[in-house]
C-alpha cells in the first residue's frame, strides 16, 4: 500500500513538472548581476497560474509571461511558483559604486589622434547624444584637462571638448609651428554644395544642424585662441552630409535627397546574425531570424515601388556594425533601414507598459523618416505606438545617408509575442515599413 503511494506520488509528481511552466530567463538557479532588475521570461504549458514572490504573473493566450524584480544589494531569493511546482533561484546583486570622479587642470599640452573615427564629446561621458563630430586620425589638438578617461580639448576661448585619452598620444610641445590657412573654395551642383578649406596640417572642427543649414567650425588654437573658421552651408528639405578629409584639406559637402526612385538607393540591416542571435523572447525565439523575414519581405516590396535596394545581410551571417555601415557607404546608400525586435534592459520599465512600435533616429535629417515610418507600421501591425526617440547606435550615426531603426514590436513583452509569432507579422512590418519610406520620399512640406 506504502509502496503504491509512493509510486502514485512519483507520478502524480512527474505528469505536474512535465507540464509545468518554462523559463527562458534566467537560465540558472544561482546567478551574480550588476543590474537593478532581475527579468523572469518564459511560457506556461498547461492552465496553470503563475507567481513570482507571491506577485501573479499575467499569462498571454500563447503561454508568454514576463515579469521583473527589483534586486536589494547583495543575496535575493526569488520564488517562482506555479500550480504544479515551485522553484527558486538565487540572484545576488553586486553593490554598484559611484563615485564622483575629480577633475583635474593642467597647462596646455599638445596631442596627437591616433585613429580615424574619433568621437569629440561635448561632456566627458562615453555614451549618449554628446557627440560634437569624428575626428581623423593625425588631428593636432590642445587639451589642458582630464576626467576619469577623458581629456579636455581646448578648441578657441569659448568652446571646449572632450575626447578619450586612449584615442590621443601626448606630444612635446614645441614639436612644430601652428597650422597656416593655405584657401577655401566653394562648388555647387544640381544636388549638392561643397566647400573645402586647406590647412597645412589637420585641425579638429565640430558639426552642427540647425534650423536652416549645417554649420561646420574648424578650430586652430596653436595659432590663437580666436582662430575659429565658419562654413555655413544651406540644407535642403531632405538632405545628407559629409566630411572628408586630405591630409589638411577638408570637405564640407551636403546633398539633396534625389527625386527619382530609380536614383534613391535604401540599405536594409537585418539585425544581428549568426552567433549573435539578438534579443530572446518570452517563448525563446532568437531576434535574429524575425529580423531576416522581415527584411528580405521589405526588399521584395521596395523594389516593387523602384527603389534601388541591398541588403546587409541575406541568410543568416554575423556581420560586424562596422562592416554594416561600410555595406551602406559603399553602395551609396541614400535611406538605411535597421530591423529590430526590442527587449526592456535595466531601467524602471514597466514589463507590460514597454510594449509596441518605436523607431530611432540619431540625427536630425533622420526623424522625418522615422515618424513617418513609426505612423505607418503602427498602422500595418496594428501595435501600441512606442513613439520617435533619439539614441545614439552605431548604424544610425552616419550624417551620409537617412538612417533609422526599426523596432518592431518587443520580444519580451507577452502580448507582443502573440504579434510577433502570428503568421504575417513579418510581411505587415514590411507593409507598414515600405509604405513609411515611400510616403516620406513622396512627402513635401
Ligand atoms: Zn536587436
Amino acid at each position: 500500500m506504502k509502496r503504491l503511494f509512493l509510486l502514485l506520488l512519483t507520478l502524480l509528481l512527474f505528469v505536474g513538472s512535465a507540464r509545468s511552466f518554462e523559463l527562458i530567463m534566467p537560465n540558472e538557479k544561482k546567478s551574480m548581476v550588476n543590474t537593478n532588475y532581475a527579468f523572469f521570461f518564459g511560457r506556461a504549458k498547461g492552465y496553470e497560474t503563475i507567481s513570482i514572490n507571491d506577485e501573479r504573473v499575467y499569462i498571454a493566450p500563447n503561454g508568454a509571461f514576463a515579469h521583473s524584480v527589483k534586486l536589494k544589494d547583495g543575496e535575493n531569493r526569488i520564488m517562482v511558483r506555479s500550480t504544479y511546482g515551485m522553484q527558486i533561484y538565487n540572484i545576488y546583486k553586486n553593490t554598484i559604486e559611484n563615485q564622483e570622479i575629480p577633475m583635474e587642470e593642467f597647462s596646455k599640452r599638445k596631442a596627437i589622434v591616433k585613429n580615424d573615427n574619433v568621437p569629440l564629446r561635448s561632456t566627458p561621458v562615453d555614451a549618449g547624444l554628446n557627440r560634437m563630430s569624428h575626428l581623423y586620425e593625425g588631428t593636432h589638438l590642445i587639451v589642458n584637462g582630464s576626467k576619469g578617461s577623458f581629456y579636455r580639448v581646448f578648441l578657441s576661448k569659448n568652446k571646449e571638448g572632450w575626447i578619450a585619452k586612449s584615442d590621443v598620444m601626448l606630444v612635446d610641445s614645441d614639436y612644430d609651428s601652428p597650422a597656416e590657412f593655405l584657401g577655401m573654395d566653394s562648388e555647387r551642383f544640381k544636388n549638392a554644395m561643397i566647400q573645402t578649406i586647406t590647412f597645412t596640417k589637420k585641425l579638429p572642427f565640430t558639426i552642427e544642424d540647425n534650423e536652416t543649414e549645417i554649420l561646420f567650425r574648424v578650430y586652430n588654437p596653436e595659432l590663437s585662441e580666436d582662430s575659429v573658421y565658419n562654413i555655413n552651408i544651406p540644407k535642403p528639405e531632405k538632405y545628407v552630409y559629409s566630411v572628408n578629409s586630405e591630409n589638411g584639406k577638408y570637405t564640407f559637402k551636403v546633398n539633396k535627397l534625389t527625386e527619382n526612385i530609380n536614383e534613391c538607393t535604401v540599405v536594409i540591416d537585418a539585425g544581428h546574425g549568426g552567433r549573435e542571435k539578438g534579443a530572446i523572447g518570452c517563448l525563446g525565439d532568437e531576434e535574429k531570424n524575425i529580423n531576416l523575414k522581415i527584411a528580405l519581405e521589405l526588399e521584395k516590396l521596395l523594389k516593387e515601388k523602384g527603389f534601388n535596394v541591398v541588403l546587409t545581410r541575406g541568410y543568416d551571417s554575423e556581420l560586424s556594425l562596422k562592416e554594416r555601415i561600410q555595406i551602406a557607404k559603399d553602395s551609396g546608400a541614400d535611406i538605411f533601414v535597421s530591423i529590430h525586435l526590442n527587449s526592456i534592459s535595466d531601467i524602471p520599465m514597466n514589463i507590460h507598459k514597454n510594449r509596441g512600435t518605436s523607431v530611432y533616429h540619431f540625427n536630425k535629417n533622420s526623424k522625418e523618416l522615422a515618424e513617418y515610418v513609426k505612423k505607418s507600421t503602427t498602422r500595418s501591425l496594428g501595435s501600441h505606438d512606442d513613439g520617435v526617440r533619439t539614441a545614439s547606435l552605431a548604424v544610425i550615426r552616419p550624417t551620409e545617408y537617412i538612417g533609422i531603426l526599426v523596432e518592431t514590436a518587443y520580444m519580451t513583452n507577452p502580448l507582443d509575442s502573440v504579434l510577433y509569432t502570428s503568421k504575417d507579422f513579418a510581411q505587415r512590418a514590411a507593409q507598414g515599413i515600405c509604405n513609411g519610406i515611400t510616403d516620406y520620399f513622396y512627402s513635401e512640406k
